[in-house]
């Protein structure tokens, strides 16, 4: 009886340590373009690995969780961590689960943003390095904010994943969320972080980069205006920039992407549903 006690008193205690957490990992789910959410189950905290990839672990001594982002080409199946500790290495497998994505066809006037002219490949070749390096941005943080707030209140116009035809030509699948919104409306940072990277790209169009800690990146594309600097800190709600249709767009609207491990993965479920 008294052992049952104890018992429930730790589970309790427990609960309540890692509640904003489980809330967190409710919403998320092990399917392309999703976050798989590991337990380690090692004492020591190991340097955790997917794809090459360093990935964020997340925990307390016993109770580490590697939180993975996973590529929307990912295949459903069974995948493996790499876990290093010291000079050990382990493996840890976990399953990709199956999600079929909707198929989005759109019609852009200008060609150019379909079709680009070879000096504009140019362009964006080089800008894609640049873009690659800002998603690859990692400091060590412990706590890590996993609960993101929507950067701007408005419809979203386009979910994650959409399988898309620009023109009727098959393009990139959609990497972020679109949120409509008039033009200048301010947008706020969807947690605290650091800026790594600022740019104006040629299907991005005006870009602003946070870094949240371990690897978790927002990005904020099409602003009308950027309003903060490369290397500086924001607090969580802070205005970057305000929405605009610079880059590929048919209309104003954010496009709101979110990185995991140097992928792009579905911002919905770093959302509170409670909101
Ligand atoms: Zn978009």
């Amino acid at each position: 009886m008294k052992n049952n006690l104890l018992l429930i008193f730790f589970l309790a205690l427990n609960f309540s340590c890692q509640a904003t957490q489980a809330q967190t990992v409710d919403t998320m789910q092990s399917v392309p373009g999703g976050v798989a959410i590991i337990d380690l189950e090692t004492e020591e905290k190991p340097n955790v690995f997917f794809s090459n990839k360093q990935v964020m672990v997340i925990g307390s001594p016993g109770q580490w969780q590697a939180i993975v982002g996973l590529p929307l080409w990912a295949k459903p199946g069974n995948h493996e961590l790499i876990l290093k500790s010291g000079i050990n290495t382990t493996t840890k497998q976990f399953t990709i689960f199956e999600k079929q994505y909707e198929e989005q066809y759109i019609t852009i006037k200008n060609t150019e943003m379909v079709n680009p002219s070879s000096s504009n490949l140019e362009r964006i070749r080089d800008e894609s390095g640049i873009i690659n390096q800002a998603k690859a941005a990692r400091t060590e943080l412990a706590e890590v904010p996993l609960q993101l707030d929507l950067p701007v209140s408005g419809r979203i116009s386009s979910p994650f994943g959409l399988r898309r035809f620009f023109n009727n030509q098959p393009r990139n699948p959609h990497s972020g969320l679109d949120i409509a919104a008039p033009e200048g409306t301010p947008i706020n940072s969807a947690a605290s972080g650091k800026v790594v990277n600022t740019g104006a790209y040629y299907f991005n169009g005006n870009t602003v980069f946070v870094e949240h800690g371990q690897g978790l990146i927002t990005m904020y594309c099409h602003l009308s205006e950027i309003l903060v600097e490369e290397g500086q800190q924001v607090s969580r709600g802070e205005i970057l920039g305000k929405v605009g249709q610079t880059g590929r767009v048919t209309a104003a609207h954010l496009h709101w992407g979110v990185i995991l491990n140097t992928v792009s993965v579905d911002p919905t479920m770093f959302l509170n549903n409670e909101e």
